[in-house]
């Protein structure tokens, strides 16, 4: 049985058997991205929103994201759309900054290992999207939640978003195997992630697809209105009409539930 993790003020609650879609920019790039996506997304049944307030970028001159100046309007955002919003937390120091606004912490691949913010993170109720890192074990990724848990916080949600391999043709290799393994051995909810795992938008439907039928309890996919202009992982990003599509193809799928 999967543990159900229900998102405080919220209506969302994960790992009951549907499928949580959570979409949006890497980076919450300006006040009108955020705009636009309050005017598109409630038209749509997704379950929460994605957005990057601190990046943590591989190069030091590319964005880093707009920080605490866009706080306020994630706030309008959150007011207009009454969506809950899935942002990683980078810095142990951010926690308080961000506490009124995010709803789930994630913890990105960078940082898996980071056990000080996870002991942190873990002091808390607040949910945890806890992202894989790119050559972490399965072993060493339950380790790191067990970090979470051992600080009292089991309200944990695994995402697997590609891993580095010995083939570099896309930007990582989705591991579904991961994805039926903990669902099977573990009750945690499993999360996808096919647009850091592929790297390319045309590819982010098919993982998609694949990922619900392997059993996956969610997908947090990004999306943006004009990929092309993105400030980050623009090519990986999906633009509206292809969510709407996306949304329509997945309905068809069965979830893979093995109870
Ligand atoms: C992201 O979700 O934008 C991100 C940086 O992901 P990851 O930590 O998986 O690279
Ligand atoms: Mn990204």
């Amino acid at each position: 049985m999967t543990r159900k993790i229900t998102i405080p003020q919220t209506s969302w609650v994960i790992g009951d058997g549907q499928l949580s879609l959570v979409v949006g920019p890497c980076s919450i790039e300006s006040p009108e991205l955020l705009r636009q996506m309050a005017d598109f997304l409630p038209t749509l049944s997704v379950q929460a929103f994605r957005g990057g307030i601190h990046k943590l970028r591989t190069q030091p001159q590319s964005f880093q994201g707009l920080g605490e100046e866009i706080l306020d309007e994630l706030k309008n955002f959150k007011l207009r759309t009454q969506l809950p919003v899935v942002a990683e937390i980078t810095d142990v120091r951010n926690l308080e900054l961000y506490a009124e606004t995010v709803d789930v912490y994630q913890v990105g691949s960078r940082n898996m290992y980071n056990y000080p913010l996870l002991s942190e993170l873990g002091k808390l109720k607040k949910p945890v999207l806890l992202k894989r890192a790119f050559s972490a074990t399965l072993t060493e990724w339950l380790a790191a939640a067990s970090y979470l848990e051992q600080q009292g916080n089991s309200n944990i949600i695994l995402c697997e978003r590609g891993i580095r391999t010995f083939d570099t043709t896309l930007r990582n290799t989705l591991d579904l195997g991961a994805v039926a393994y903990l669902k099977a051995e573990t009750d945690y909810p499993v999360f996808v992630d096919p647009s850091h795992a592929c790297g390319r938008r045309d590819l982010v439907p098919a993982l998609s697809l694949a990922a619900k039928a392997a059993g996956a309890d969610g997908l947090l996919i990004e999306v943006h209105p004009l990929p092309d202009q993105a400030l980050s992982d623009g090519q990986q990003s999906i633009d509206f009409r292809t969510l709407q599509k996306l949304i329509q193809d997945l309905a068809t799928v069965t979830r893979y539930q093995a109870f």
